[in-house]
């Protein structure tokens, strides 16, 4: 599956239904195909409120990334969006009829099958590409995240927990649709299993389970079996491609996160769009001679 060259929506509308993370209650989304290019539009449908998803909107990101707008908000957008984001479809109307979007099963997986099984469908016209052209970064003591120039899009992610079961995990892949699917898709969320009281006291998580996320205790994870050894990291980075897809449009870059979550991916996010200093629009993903020339070089091929 070659990287599109142009914008694409889905070849037909299809609804999901499930209960919210955080809130447990039960929500319905409906993935509307549009005719021309639009971006990823949500509609809130109890009030109409039409919210895009860019990174101008995101606000309250602790532990998902909310959009708000006209005092809607729009919970736990991120793994819908990057299904979306990864597999190149970036224009459609999203309604919504609650304020959470489904969890599902945790991961993106759900959200993929449906989105392949409605089938996608090219819009006419040149996709449009933000090419980083000097380095972004975000940091904030040991947790960092920055944005390098670099043909093609290549995420570098690292996490380092204290907790052995987690410990350190670092994975390194250049996206297509096709490793998306099988490298980040089906990672779950996960946390550790001594915050889940701290949460609730919070009211989070309330609709969390083993059904729906990795829970890790002191000597491993109390989930039955996990899908990867480093399950962990590889949803990093599925939340990553969610947060970054509220730029707007597909970026081309490598973008190396350590530590990072939702905060800083969408810290980075508005840096770039804050600075037009440091990208420039391009049509063209992936020149290939620099393909050549990079591929040998790299140490961990994804
Ligand atoms: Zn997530």
């Amino acid at each position: 599956m070659p990287r599109s060259t142009t914008p694409q929506t889905l070849s037909r509308e299809i609804t999901i239904s499930g209960r919210g993370l955080h809130g447990n209650h039960p929500c319905s989304v409906r993935l509307v195909p549009v005719s021309a290019p639009t971006g990823l539009v949500f509609v809130h449908t109890p009030t109409g409120t039409v919210i895009p998803a860019h990174a101008d909107l995101a606000g309250d990101l602790v532990l998902a990334t909310t959009l708000v707008k006209d005092g809607v908000r729009l919970q736990t957008i991120e793994h819908l969006l990057s299904a979306l984001a990864g597999l190149e479809v970036e224009h459609l109307r999203i309604e919504v009829d609650a304020e959470e979007l489904p969890i599902l099963d945790g991961s993106a997986a759900p959200w993929v099958d449906a989105i392949l099984q409605a089938g996608i469908h090219s819009l006419e016209g040149r996709r449009r590409f933000m090419k980083i052209t000097r380095t972004v970064e975000i940091r904030n003591g040991d947790r960092w995240i920055r944005a390098i120039p670099f043909d093609g899009l290549r995420l570098r992610y690292v996490i380092d927990f204290p907790l052995p079961a987690l410990g350190r995990q670092s994975r390194e892949l250049s996206l297509t649709p096709e490793k998306y699917r099988r490298e980040l898709g089906s990672a779950r969320t996960f946390c550790l299993a001594q915050e889940i009281d701290q949460m609730r006291s919070r009211g989070l998580a309330l609709g969390g389970s083993l059904d729906n996320a990795v829970v890790f205790g002191a000597d491993g994870p109390l989930n039955e079996s996990l899908r990867y050894e480093d399950e962990a990291v590889r949803h990093k980075m599925l939340d990553l491609v969610g947060d970054l897809a509220l730029l707007g449009a597909p970026l081309l870059g490598l973008v190396e996160a350590h530590a990072a979550g939702h905060a800083m991916h969408v810290a980075l996010a508005k840096a770039i769009l804050a600075d037009p200093s440091c990208w420039e629009w391009t049509e063209d993903a992936e020149p290939a001679n620099v393909r050549s020339i990079f591929q040998p070089l790299v140490a961990q091929p994804a």
